[in-house]
């Protein structure tokens, strides 16, 4: 292998890890930069299970991979959930450990800048290297790479709660109590939430997962008052997919939408309604959440806010390319030809960057790594199977 990069990858969840073992076992020499740790953003739901059995969060060439370095051990149950912390412990973390990748991965580097090395986006020649501006603890640094695999998900960028989808007046002041992700509510996180008044904002599989826990604990510790403020003026709120291929999610969402229409103890649910602003309560102590209904407007009291109103890929870092997104739904380009289900953002007019992973499906819920994985495979082919004519298009 030369030196120098091939190409470089930036993240480490799931298919993060599967272009690097496609990587690996083409000999491509690569770069692989993870901001945190390997699996960071299923560890931010690491004791949650998996919406679909384990069997179908793993690939062909991380089996292999971990078959023949006997590291299966770790591995959980195929045909059962797992969760976040297991897929992390038995499956990535036992992949980095691999002949392939160990001591690949550049884990708690931060990618913060990426553009075509020496032009400008206004420019028009889109075929030299690109530069990737890091950044680590022990300081800052560059790399020119001839071509990217964009992983970064979209978990580190949750959208605000605010009316119309914009932060609302006081959210960002009020961010030491206010939660993004679902925490753990009935085990590490319980103090946080148990006899306290809780408002959960959202009503995606995400809210009402943070609703039937909450529900739960509820059952256990009675003080507990959860109010539920959704934007939808439905008694059924939370979208069903007709025959959802991940069952536990559809039972997530059929759970909570029993409790929206019929109501359970201590959970009072507010459909139609926008979160107009949120402030400190009398002497800084817990929260005043406004919302409108309808025109009329009611404030309710809080001591934690869960805010779970989708996520969204992030534009930062790569605003100096050319990467047009998807008008509604954040779709960036994959750079893969067109295909509603590979590729279902707009056509790519930086050649030779890929969004691969969560982030090419953008603000959309209908993702699944078995989708990532087949992008990183041609991604992999098109970058290094002998390329057709004209290659450098696209799409
Ligand atoms: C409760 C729950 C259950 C789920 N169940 C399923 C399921 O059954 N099946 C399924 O397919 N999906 C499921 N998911 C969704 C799953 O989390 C995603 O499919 C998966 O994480 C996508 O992997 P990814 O590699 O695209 O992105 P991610 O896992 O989000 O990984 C992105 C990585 O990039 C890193 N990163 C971000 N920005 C930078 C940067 N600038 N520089 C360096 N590194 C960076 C992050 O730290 C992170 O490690 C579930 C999610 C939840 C919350």
């Amino acid at each position: 292998m030369s030196d120098n990069p091939r190409i470089a990858i930036i993240g480490a969840g799931p298919v993060g890890f599967e272009a690097a073992l496609l990587c690996a076992s083409r000999k491509v020499n690569f770069a692989w930069f993870e901001r945190g740790n390997p699996g960071q953003h299923l560890l931010m739901w690491g004791h949650l299970a998996t919406h679909g059995p384990f069997g179908s969060l793993v690939s062909k060439a991380g089996m292999e991979a971990l078959q023949s370095a006997s590291l299966t051990e770790w591995l959980p149950a195929m045909d059962s959930p797992a969760t976040g912390k297991s897929w992390v412990d038995g499956y990535l973390f036992p992949l980095s450990e691999t002949p392939a990748l160990s001591g690949k991965l550049r884990a708690g580097v931060d990618v913060i800048g990426a553009a075509r090395s020496d032009v400008l986006r206004e420019d028009d020649d889109r075929s030299g290297n690109f530069v990737l501006h890091l950044r680590e603890s022990s300081g800052e640094s560059a790399i020119e790479v001839p071509a990217v695999i964009d992983c970064t998900g979209v978990h580190a960028q949750p959208r605000p709660m605010g009316r119309g989808g914009i932060s609302a007046p006081g959210e960002a002041a009020c961010r030491d109590r206010i939660c993004y992700i679902i925490e753990d509510i009935l085990g590490a996180d319980r103090p946080k939430y148990a006899g306290k008044s809780i408002v959960v904002v959202g009503a995606g599989v995400s809210a009402a997962t943070a609703v039937l826990l909450l529900a739960e604990l509820a059952r256990e510790e009675q003080a507990t008052w959860v109010t539920w403020l959704f934007r939808r003026d439905e008694t059924m709120p939370v979208k069903r997919r007709p025959r959802d291929p991940l069952a536990g999610r559809d039972a997530i969402a059929a759970a909570a939408n029993h409790i929206a229409a019929r109501g359970t103890g201590n959970i009072e649910c507010h459909g139609g309604s926008w979160v107009d602003s949120i402030r400190p309560g009398q002497n800084n102590q817990g929260l005043l959440v406004s919302a409108v209904r309808g025109g009329e407007s009611r404030v309710f009291e809080a001591d934690r806010v869960v805010s779970l109103c989708g996520y969204q890929p992030s534009r930062q870092f790569t605003r100096e390319l050319r990467l047009p997104m998807d008008p509604v739904l954040d779709l960036p380009p994959t750079g893969l030809p067109s295909d509603a289900g590979i590729s279902p953002g707009p056509p790519a007019i930086e050649p030779r960057w890929y969004s691969i992973g969560s982030k090419s499906y953008g603000r959309a819920t209908d993702f699944s790594v078995a989708t990532g994985y087949k992008q990183a495979a041609l991604v992999l082919a098109r970058e290094f199977d002998s390329r057709p004519k004209g290659w450098l298009r696209a799409s």
